[in-house]
C-alpha cells in the first residue's frame, strides 16, 4: 500500500485520509511536527526525533498522545505497509478540533497524523559539486526551536529559492545568519567549524548535533556563535546539515563564490563520517 497515512490511530491509504476543517492545526497552525527518513528501511535517529517532538509539544502545552514505544510501533508499521526502498515519515500533532477561538481548552483531544511517502535521496552528483544558496531576511517568530507547523516564513523563503533557481535560503536576522529554511548552516573558518548556537533562533537539528559530534571526535574545533553575513561570504567552506540534505556543501551564496567554489576538505570529511555513521 504506497503512500500510507495514519490518522488518530488508524492506518489508511493517504488519498482517503481527512481531518476536520475545525482542526486547530488548519485554522491556527496550532501544532508540531517531525520529519524522519529511513536508511535501508530503518528510521534514522528515531529517538532524537521523538525526543524533539516531545520538547516541541511540551513547549506548546500540547498533550503528547503516544509514548515513544507507541510511536516507534506505529512508525515501523507505517514503513512496513508502505514498503518503499526508502521512506520519509512525517508526524504531526495538533491541538485537535474545536470551535474557532484563539485561546484553547486544556482538555482538547489532539489530532495525530503520520504519512509515509517514498524518499528520494539527493543525487550523488549534487553532493559532489555542492549547491548554491541565497540569503533572505529571517522573518520567523521568536521560538524557532519549536518545530511548529507555523511555517509561513519558511514557505515564503523556499518559494524565493525556487524562483531564484538555487538550493536553499540562508536566513539572516540583524546582520547574522540563523539557519537555512529547511536546514542548519555551518561555516568553516581557518579549520574550525562555526555555527549558530542552540536557542530560540534556530531549530536544534538532529543532523546538526550528530555532525558537531563527528567534528569534535575527528579533532576539528567547533565554535557555536552567531556568524555575520560578511563572515558567511568570506568563509573557507559553507555547508548545510539536515535530515533530507545530510551534509551538503554550499559553493555559492548570493552569487559570491565560497572558498574555491568546490566542496572543501572539512565538508567532505564530515560528509564521509556522516555516511559511515549511517552505515
Ligand atoms: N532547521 C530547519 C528550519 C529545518 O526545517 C530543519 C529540518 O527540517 C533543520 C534545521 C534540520 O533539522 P534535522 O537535522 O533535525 O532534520
Amino acid at each position: 500500500m504506497p503512500n500510507v497515512a495514519f490518522v488518530n490511530g488508524a492506518f489508511m491509504p493517504l488519498a482517503e485520509a481527512k481531518v476536520s476543517i475545525e482542526d486547530r492545526g488548519f485554522q491556527f497552525g496550532d501544532g508540531v511536527y517531525e520529519v524522519i527518513r529511513t536508511y535501508k528501511g530503518c528510521p534514522f535517529s528515531l529517538d532524537a526525533h521523538l525526543a524533539r517532538l516531545d520538547r516541541s509539544a511540551a513547549a506548546l502545552n500540547l498533550p503528547q498522545p503516544y509514548s515513544r514505544a507507541d510511536w516507534t510501533h506505529h512508525i515501523l508499521e507505517g514503513i512496513k505497509q508502505a514498503a518503499y526502498p526508502e521512506a520519509k515519515i512525517y508526524l504531526q500533532i495538533t491541538r485537535g478540533v474545536a470551535p474557532r477561538d484563539h485561546a484553547y481548552s486544556d482538555d482538547a483531544t489532539p489530532t495525530v497524523v503520520m504519512t509515509v511517502r517514498e524518499f528520494h535521496p539527493l543525487d550523488r552528483s549534487v553532493q559532489a559539486t555542492g549547491v548554491e544558496a541565497m540569503t533572505t531576511e529571517d522573518i520567523r517568530w521568536g521560538r524557532c526551536d519549536i518545530k511548529s507547523v507555523n511555517l509561513l516564513a519558511n514557505v515564503l523563503a523556499r518559494q524565493r529559492v525556487r524562483q531564484a533557481g538555487v538550493f536553499e535560503a540562508i536566513l539572516v536576522n540583524g546582520g547574522v545568519m540563523t539557519e537555512g529554511a529547511i536546514s542548519n548552516v555551518m561555516v568553516v573558518q581557518g579549520g574550525m567549524v562555526v555555527t549558530t548556537p542552540e536557542g530560540a533562533r534556530i531549530l536544534s537539528g538532529v543532523t546538526r548535533a550528530i555532525v558537531l559530534d563527528l567534528a569534535r571526535s575527528a579533532g576539528v574545533s567547533v565554535q557555536e556563535r552567531f556568524v555575520s553575513q560578511a563572515e558567511l561570504y568570506e568563509a573557507d567552506e559553507v555547508f548545510l546539515t539536515g535530515t533530507t540534505v545530510e551534509v551538503l556543501a554550499v559553493v555559492r551564496v548570493d552569487e559570491k563564490t565560497i572558498g574555491t567554489g568546490r566542496p572543501g576538505p572539512i565538508t567532505q570529511r564530515l560528509a564521509e563520517s556522516f555516511t559511515n555513521r549511517i552505515d
